[in-house]
């Protein structure tokens, strides 16, 4: 044997024992086993603190966890399997989104042996499949939901293991499918329900308008820095995300330290306290799952379908009082805000056309309403001519009729004459309660903390439309109960660690 060899085998075995000796270091024994180092794994590292968080959040219809050791060679040599199974379902490439979350537990960290114990792990690697809320603590012990969570017992391969996925699902999917095939981007617009999914593209929507707002330091003046904290006023009160509601109500509290005189810091390493290190949705937010917004190209629909979803969201959410301020937040917003020169422009004109201030929340829901038609109506003829479109999502004067068939009082090939009165129902059902509907089901599938979580969330929501919303920062300041929930954020925040996307 060569010195080189020697001095190479020598290294190695340094590896190999510096990867069982440290919990840290097993993706290095891992990434040997993987084979391809480069490739971010799409299988998401669920641990004992985020595993309950991440399965009840996402919005994936099932769940598989793969538990398994660091120091097991088969589960090693299983990695590239599972991670080809994974590539179809997760993360921002997903062939088919929004149907299965790929996860996995290393059962050898001390941290994780209760949660190993609970699903009764006898073997590695062992994987369990079930809907997500079925995983989490609170929903009934593993042993008793066996019904709903299923061990796989024959998913040795990719193959098998996909099969057997298939079989569960009533699907065809194949290891070979490639993006963007017709069968998941949801091009039935007339389906009411698909909007409960929608939920989620807000949630990234919100978290991509900030991550935009950090990356172009675009607070730069008095003036800017009101136009975010009323935006942000908002979105505390009237985000349909709870999270979103929560991350937006950190920032409000902290703000003044966070941007002292207007004077923001937006560095996003160091575990320091700046804007750019608050998660503004919670740091388990999903990105580049857009499936309400799911284009049928890549450079389609996604960011700015969120955030017109976003806007009607918000506008159903408010009460007459807050009605002229949600107007001025959304117009001031995109104007300082929404890097799209020519939609800023636009929509500012759009703005600068309303010459009376809103006195009632319906008013301003049907502003953005027909606001939002008329960037329809100019796109239509633009897209057409220079087809640039999506061609599943081809744009539409909005409701179609087999949406809301009663919005319509008559209607010609050159002229629509809307009842209001329906349309505004319509919107206020759609973007209220039929948006959160998959986060209320969720909730009631699950445990009694989910239970919890659930009314709170109708509380929040039910209270916010009673409080004005240029009262929020007051209140945030002032009310006994929000003083106390800032105190625990504060406290929360001196332990944060800086922002990671999901996966
Ligand atoms: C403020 C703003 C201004 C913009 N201005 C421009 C512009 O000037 N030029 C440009 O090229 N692009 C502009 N865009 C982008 C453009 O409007 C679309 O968002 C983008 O082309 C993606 O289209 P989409 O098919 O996903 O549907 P979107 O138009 O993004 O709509 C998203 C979803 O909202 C629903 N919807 C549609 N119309 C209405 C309505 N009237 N009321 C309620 N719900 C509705 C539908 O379910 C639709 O799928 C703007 C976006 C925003 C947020």
């Amino acid at each position: 044997m060569s010195l080189v060899h020697l001095v190479l085998l020598a290294a190695l075995l340094s590896l190999v024992t510096a990867a069982s000796s440290s919990p840290g270091s097993r993706s290095i024994l891992r990434d040997i086993g993987g084979g391809n180092a480069d490739q971010k794994d799409k299988a998401v590292e669920l641990n004992s603190t985020n595993f309950d968080s991440v399965l009840h959040d996402t919005p994936a219809k099932y769940a598989v966890v793969e538990f398994f050791a660091h120091w097991c060679p088969a589960c090693r040599n299983y990695k590239p399997h599972y991670e080809k199974v994974a590539r179809l379902f997760n993360g921002p490439d997903a062939i088919h989104p929004g149907t299965v979350l790929m996860t996995r537990v290393d059962c050898a960290m001390k941290t994780n042996t209760k949660l190993c114990d609970r699903f009764d792990v006898s073997h590695y690697p062992m994987l369990f499949w079930g809907p997500p809320t079925k995983f989490v603590s609170g929903s009934g012990e593993p042993k008793k939901t066996k019904s709903e969570l299923l061990v796989i017992d024959d998913g040795r391969t990719a193959e098998r293991l996909l099969n057997w996925i298939n079989k569960q699902l009533g699907s065809s999917y194949g290891l070979d499918d490639q993006k963007f095939e017709n069968e998941h981007v949801m091009s039935n617009i007339t389906d009411y329900k698909q909007i409960s999914q929608a939920v989620y593209d807000i949630e990234e929507a919100t978290a991509v308008a900030f991550d935009i707002i950090i990356e172009h330091k675009a607070i730069k003046s008095s003036e800017t820095s009101a136009s975010f904290i009323r935006f942000i006023q908002l979105l505390a009160a009237h985000h349909p995300s709870r999270r979103c509601r929560k991350g937006t109500a950190e920032i409000l509290v902290n703000y003044d330290d966070l941007c002292p005189s207007g004077k923001c810091s937006y560095e996003v390493s160091g575990g320091k306290d700046t804007l750019g290190n608050f998660p503004i949705c919670g740091k388990d937010v999903p990105r580049g799952y857009y499936m309400f917004c799911r284009g049928s190209k890549n450079d389609t629909r996604g960011f700015s379908c969120g955030l017109w979803v976003l806007m009607h969201s918000l506008s159903v959410r408010i009460e007459d009082g807050e009605s002229h301020f949600a107007f001025t937040a959304l117009c001031d917003f995109v104007n300082n805000f929404f890097m799209c020169d020519e939609c800023r422009l636009h929509f500012n004109d759009m703005c600068l056309s309303v010459k009376t201030p809103f006195k009632k929340a319906r008013d301003f829901v049907l502003w953005v309403w027909s606001t939002h038609n008329k960037v329809n109506e100019r796109l239509i003829k633009d897209e057409a001519s220079l087809g640039t479109g999506d061609p599943k999502f081809p744009k539409m004067i909005w409701p179609p009729k087999e949406l809301c068939p009663s919005c319509y009082l008559s209607s010609s090939q050159k002229n629509i004459e809307w009842d209001e009165d329906q349309v505004y129902k319509f919107l206020k059902n759609y973007y209220g309660p039929k948006l959160i509907s998959l986060y209320k089901e969720k909730s009631v599938m699950g445990s009694k903390k989910e239970t919890i979580t659930a009314t709170e969330d109708m509380t929040v929501a039910t209270n916010a439309l009673v409080v004005p919303i240029g009262a929020a920062l007051a209140i945030a300041v002032a009310s006994c109960a929000f003083g106390a929930l800032a105190c625990y954020w504060r406290t929360q925040q001196k332990n944060r660690k800086p922002r990671r996307s999901w996966n």
